[in-house]
């Protein structure tokens, strides 16, 4: 709580570290690259995976679970996946004090031990569409970590569909790409790229790869979700074969998707301030916090009266807390919790009791122009409107940033120019080489093909060769 908070114009990755540590979001483990998340991050998890369990439900799709360890000859079947992975593979040679005869890879992602399973349950079109999610871990080898955006071990919920034909597949790929537009941009209030990504940025297997792409508060990009298309290379693989109605024998089509606790530090990083953590009422464990003022026990007798029956009335329809502490002083009490990005502070002293009403404080906005005193009897709907005003003015200021911090290039001194400040939108060939220059020379990568395009061709911003389609180019965590 003591923990000072680096500004993060001084330094904005020990900004962010001292935020997820200040706030209480996670910690370090005694194993190195992994994470604990402590009660309050993981509050915020529990809302995001909320929010998306209720739309993965409502389009179909069902929740189920299947084993952490995956035979090593699974892997190495679909050889593109092999590849990508093997660099962060974690095995496990050795169990019961023996030697295992064959290693046991801890999953970096199921493709391979779902489509084991697949290639059995499915035999005929009518077993089609198959739609299962699964909320699990997963582990990815990491070198260099940083806590919700790296680690060694995270939390995520993988989709695994298999459908007759491709349309359908790619339909849900995209069906999924507009779940995820929808929490990132309507709970976590973090406005969203959708596209596509480059061959070189693709998953490990996949044919074509969706994704959303944000601008974090230091104007670089985060991948915030991925639907993948994974064509038949997965069905072949594995032999995932079924019937069609004419009696013929075809592989499956597929997708998968996935979205992290990456969006914890997403969301960090896209409201946070020098103060602390900001947070969208619809993720905020706490939306609204009460802080009785009193200087002596006959105020405090009187002030807690006021309190306790106003608190009974709120947390009815808002996640609410009520501050009580003896031991530290009103003004610690704003400080903390603003650092925590509680949405809406509720102050009531003896005078607020007396004329029956209340001090609201909104986090959203600068000091001086972020209060309000609203009469008891309008309190709860006033709260409500203010909860939704903080939410939309987040997903305001949010756009305004990246509108603010995106530019449209034309030669390629300018996206260098341009992807220093932020992102840059510029013609790309669709050469893989011209993709590799401009990374190699600016450390930006290829973020998206965004799905929105003008339609107007243009000339590549590197060769100068013939483009359909802009690209969004980007420094990424
Ligand atoms: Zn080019």
């Amino acid at each position: 709580m003591a923990l000072k908070i680096t500004p993060a114009s001084v330094d904005y990755s020990r900004w962010y570290t001292d935020v997820v540590l200040a706030a209480e979001l996670a910690d370090y483990s005694p194993v190195k690259g992994c994470m604990v998340i402590r009660p309050y991050g993981y509050a915020i998890w529990e809302n995001i995976k909320e929010a998306l369990d209720k739309r993965f439900k409502a389009t179909g799709h069902k929740n189920a679970y299947f084993p952490l360890f995956i035979p090593e000859s699974y892997i190495k079947k679909e050889a593109e996946h092999v590849e990508g992975f093997s660099p962060q593979l974690a095995v496990v040679t050795h169990g019961g004090g023996k030697r295992l005869e064959e290693p046991l890879i801890v999953r970096p992602t199921s493709e391979t031990i779902i489509n084991a399973m697949y290639a059995k349950w499915i035999q005929s079109y009518r077993d089609l569409p198959l739609l299962i999610n699964q909320w699990c871990n997963v582990v990815r080898w990491e070198m260099r970590t940083r806590l919700f955006l790296r680690t060694t071990e995270f939390l995520w919920q993988e989709g695994h569909t298999a459908h007759a034909n491709a349309e359908e597949a790619v339909e849900e790929a995209e069906r999924i790409l507009d779940i995820y537009s929808d929490v990132a941009e309507n709970e976590a209030a973090i406005p969203v790229i959708r596209g596509q990504k480059s061959e070189s940025e693709r998953f490990a297997g996949a044919v074509m790869s969706y994704t959303i792409e944000a601008m974090m508060g230091n104007r670089w990009a985060l991948q915030s979700g991925t639907s993948h298309f994974l064509g038949q290379n997965f069905a072949k693989a594995f032999g995932t074969q079924f019937l069609t109605r004419d009696n013929q024998l075809e592989y499956v089509w597929q997708t998968s998707w996935g979205v992290s606790t990456r969006m914890v530090g997403a969301v960090v990083m896209v409201h946070g301030d020098d103060q602390g953590l900001r947070l969208p009422p619809r993720l905020a464990p706490i939306q609204a916090v009460i802080v009785p003022i009193w200087k002596n026990d006959e105020d405090h007798a009187r002030v807690m009266a006021v309190v306790e029956s106003i608190t009974g009335e709120l947390e009815q329809a808002v996640r609410i807390h009520l501050d009580s502490r003896p031991e530290v002083s009103p003004g610690f009490k704003f400080n903390d919790w603003e650092m925590r990005g509680v949405p809406l502070r509720i102050e009531l002293g003896p005078k607020d009791a007396q004329k029956d009403q209340a001090v609201l404080v909104r986090r959203d906005l600068p000091r001086g122009q972020n209060k309000s005193v609203v009469p008891l009897e309008k309190l709860l709907p006033e709260v409500q409107n203010l909860l939704d005003a903080i939410q939309s003015n987040l997903y305001d200021q949010a756009l305004r940033f990246r509108e603010e911090n995106t530019r449209e290039v034309g030669t390629y001194d300018e996206l260098r120019e341009a992807v220093g400040k932020g992102f840059a939108v510029a013609y790309w060939c669709g050469s893989a080489d011209c993709e590799a220059k401009i990374k190699a020379d600016t450390k930006a990568t290829i973020r998206c093909i965004p799905l929105e395009q003008d339609g107007e061709p243009g000339r590549c911003v590197y060769c100068d060769n013939e483009a359909s389609e802009k690209a969004v180019f980007a420094r990424a965590f």
